[in-house]
């Protein structure tokens, strides 16, 4: 038989509000457990919400981004269970009611992409955390994330592989960092998935039965977890049995799946309104300032970097990879003149530092004009691309400009023939068996010529004019 992977995702995605969703607790992360709470988040008695609108208008930002319809009027109700991290006892949200239904994200581009449908999108409290591997004696609580802001973003089951799977997680996390709605850290738990899969005889176009894979905080875990639980349900069904309904959890370090009992996941969350909020409303002229303080959105800048500066699609995509890439690589395109060669230093060179010393590309130093000088001394010969490299480095960790580092240390190409010749003729005297070898008609042995030369001059050697002088110097 062959089976059809059936998946939906649900997303939750935290903002990147100063505050907590109903109190003024700090969102922030990483403060000593337990200091960013007060009576509200903690549930006490008494205590009443306040709704954070910082959080609201991002939730709305992301809902148009995402292409969302807004909906005036959503409500927050609450959400009963009991679990330790769960100060109040009931977490409020909106699932029921929500802020946003039917978007649309595309993963991948015209005329391969395929689009997703984005189910609802809705506001939500975060629960606290529980810390297992401090104490020996006990669980800890720390509840600094009870009450942070988050919305949930529910895709209907339009994805058909693990593969895209992640595709689309790294499409909604481009997109959702593009608008500033959320830094989408996924080891702090800014970004976490619950992915839903089912199995159906090709063809059917009914869904089968799904299993969950619960609060997965990587792109690797949630396809791995996902290949892992279609094969577990394969298994069932070519043993002739049905799929089984099931939530599964996720180890991280052994790479296996673990089935909670059925019983655990017997839930009666007697939803209903809070009774201390209000309905939110969201008037026409709130949406529409906020549609209008939307930026130019990833997939739609790609396309545009394809179209107007005639790139690769692959070169776009991973030039809009972020926002700040994408703008300082206009920049950049704009002060050199040329934009594929502009392209081939941002998605070369540029990425390089950004991945060696592990900053953004806006605080790594070079602003794009003094990166465009550096592409400019290559380009006029001054610099050979290897030193180009080699002097965007120093740049960065010197925080130096491009011709102050190439006159103090005096790495400019060198093309004159004396200084050419005399490494030229040190390394002829060095390799007298080669020369032998290639006067005698092995002409490949230039490149191993020009190799010594260039490492002799430390790279500094202009490897063409260092060839023409080597081939008349062999040919003696
Ligand atoms: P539940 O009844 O478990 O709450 P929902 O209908 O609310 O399920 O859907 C939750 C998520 O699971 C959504 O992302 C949805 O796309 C996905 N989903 C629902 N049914 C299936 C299915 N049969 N196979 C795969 N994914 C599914
Ligand atoms: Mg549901």
């Amino acid at each position: 038989m062959s089976w059809e992977r059936v998946i939906g995702l649900e997303v939750h995605v935290q903002l990147a509000t100063s505050e907590k969703l109903f109190c003024a607790d700090p969102a922030s992360f990483g403060a000593p457990p337990n200091t960013h709470v007060c009576p509200v988040c903690l549930g006490l008695p008494g205590a009443l919400p306040v709704l954070n609108k910082e959080a609201v208008d991002l939730a709305v930002m992301a809902a148009l981004a995402l292409g969302c319809e807004v909906h005036p009027h959503s409500v927050f109700e609450r959400k009963s269970y009991f679990y330790p991290d769960l100060p109040k006892g009931y977490q409020v949200t909106q699932s029921r009611e929500p802020l946003a239904t039917a978007g649309s994200l595309a993963v991948g581009t015209v005329p391969n992409g395929r689009s997703i449908r984005i189910r609802q999108l809705h506001l939500e409290e975060d629960a606290g955390k529980s810390v297992h591997d401090r104490f020996s004696e006990g669980t800890g609580v720390d509840l600094n994330r009870a009450g942070v802001p988050l919305i949930e973003i529910v895709t209907e089951p339009d994805l058909r592989s693990p593969t895209e799977a992640r595709a689309f997680l790294g499409g909604l996390k481009r997109t959702l960092q593009y608008v500033e709605v959320s830094d989408c850290n996924m080891e702090r738990g800014s970004l976490r998935v619950d992915a839903n899969v089912s199995l159906r005889p090709r063809g059917s176009a009914e869904l089968g039965v799904k299993a969950e894979v619960k609060n997965l905080n990587s792109f690797s875990a949630v396809e791995r977890a996902l290949e892992g639980a279609v094969e577990r349900q394969e298994e069932a069904l070519e043993a002739g049995g049905l799929a089984i309904r099931e939530t599964l959890r996720w180890d991280e370090g052994s790479g296996a799946l673990r089935a909670l009992r059925s019983k655990e996941e017997i839930h009666d969350y007697r939803y209903f309104p809070d009774p201390d909020l209000l309905p939110l409303r969201i008037d026409v002229e709130r949406v529409a300032r906020a549609r209008d303080a939307l930026p130019e959105l990833p997939l739609e800048r790609q396309e545009r970097f394809v179209r107007d500066y005639s790139l690769p699609e692959t070169d776009a995509g991973v030039l809009t990879s972020s926002r700040a890439l994408a703008d300082y690589f206009e920049e950049l395109a704009s002060h050199v003149g040329d934009a594929s060669l502009a392209a081939n230093w941002a998605r070369g060179a540029l990425l390089r530092e950004v991945n060696r010393v592990g900053r953004g590309v806006a605080s790594l130093g070079p602003a794009p004009a003094d990166l465009a000088e550096l592409v400019g001394l290559v380009r006029d010969g001054t610099l050979s691309h290897a030193m180009g490299s080699a002097v965007l480095r120093r740049m960065v960790d010197s925080g130096r400009g491009a011709l102050e580092i190439v006159e103090r240390e005096d790495l400019a190409q060198v093309r004159e023939t004396g200084q050419l010749e005399r490494w030229i003729d040190g390394v002829l005297a060095r390799s007298p068996q080669e020369v032998e070898r290639y006067r005698q008609g092995e002409a490949r042995l230039l490149g191993y010529f020009i190799g010594r030369v260039m490492r002799t001059s430390g790279g500094r050697a202009d490897p063409r004019f260092a060839s023409e002088l080597l081939k008349k110097r062999l040919s003696r």
